[in-house]
């Protein structure tokens, strides 16, 4: 959904729902709260991505105790970070977790068993495959890596992975071998690091192959995201983008009859932003 410079993802399937990363405003999430109905609900996975403020500021509203939302599992991989709000998010967790209220999932270890790979089937048969981080590396590169697929495993796929940078993509296939299991090559790719070019490689985007992707960005970010070289790669290799700030929610919806659609609230795809420029990055434009 729009969120600013920021990403926030709701995944519903089958009366699941999960969250992923909730943007930096709690405003926005108490607006989509209410717009979402949300208010006395369950959100079964809440999974934050990394420990930067643009992706988990929002989160702290769902444990607003006036919301009365139960979240079941709380997924992230506990670096540190000087961020009161942070801090404040991470004491609402350990609360409930203290209450039995929910259960608290280290991404580093997914499923508490010590496999890489925690699949997770939603209410409505989709899968969501948990994998997980990088060990080593920045903040953005230790962004925790999600596969979403439809129940019949073949008629919709997307690939998540917060803002994960270059040095992370390589990762994700040279060490970990997710373009094997549980497979790389998806419909939809949430575009790394809202659309920075340190965030995509030629490389990847082969592996991937998506037919869309999705960058989370705001018309007036100072980072010049999207990137004008992650543009120009994109438009290379024939790829088509949406973005948040442009063209505001995009929804992909998949039925269980098969396919999916997607819908943009304004604009068209492979828009330009007003803040997009180019980087002067030194990991920008590596294959
Ligand atoms: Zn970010």
């Amino acid at each position: 959904v729009e969120a600013g410079q920021a990403d926030a993802i709701y995944i519903e399937n089958g009366g699941s729902r999960i969250i992923y990363d909730a943007g930096q405003g709690m405003g926005r999430m108490e607006q989509l709260i209410y717009e979402f109905g949300l208010r006395g609900d369950t959100i079964d996975m809440m999974i934050l991505s990394h420990a930067h403020f643009d992706h988990h500021g929002g989160m702290r509203e769902f444990f607003k105790v006036e919301h009365d939302i139960t979240v079941r599992y709380f997924v992230e991989n506990g670096d540190p970070n000087t961020s009161i709000a942070l801090a404040e998010l991470r004491d609402s967790v350990e609360a409930r977790v203290s209450r039995g209220e929910t259960i608290f999932r280290d991404a580093d270890d997914p499923c508490g068993d010590g496999s890489a790979i925690c699949t997770v089937t939603l209410g409505g048969g989709a899968k969501l495959h948990l994998m997980k981080p990088m060990p080593h590396g920045n903040l953005n590169e230790r962004s925790v890596p999600v596969k979403l697929l439809a129940a019949d495993s073949a008629s919709f796929s997307m690939w998540i992975a917060g803002d994960a940078e270059n040095a992370t993509l390589r990762w994700f296939e040279e060490e970990a071998g997710y373009h094997q299991h549980p497979g790389m090559d998806v419909d939809v790719l949430k575009g790394n690091h809202h659309g920075s070019c340190n965030g995509v490689t030629t490389r990847f985007l082969e592996l991937v192959d998506p037919t869309w992707t999705t960058f989370g960005a705001s018309d007036t970010n100072g980072y010049g995201h999207v990137h004008e070289q992650t543009k120009a790669l994109f438009r290379d290799l024939g790829y088509n983008w949406y973005r948040t700030d442009q063209n505001g929610r995009i929804l992909f919806h998949a039925p269980s009859s098969g396919g999916y659609s997607v819908s943009i609230e304004r604009g068209g795809m492979n828009m330009d932003g007003g803040a997009d420029d180019w980087a002067s990055d030194s990991t920008c434009g590596e294959m």
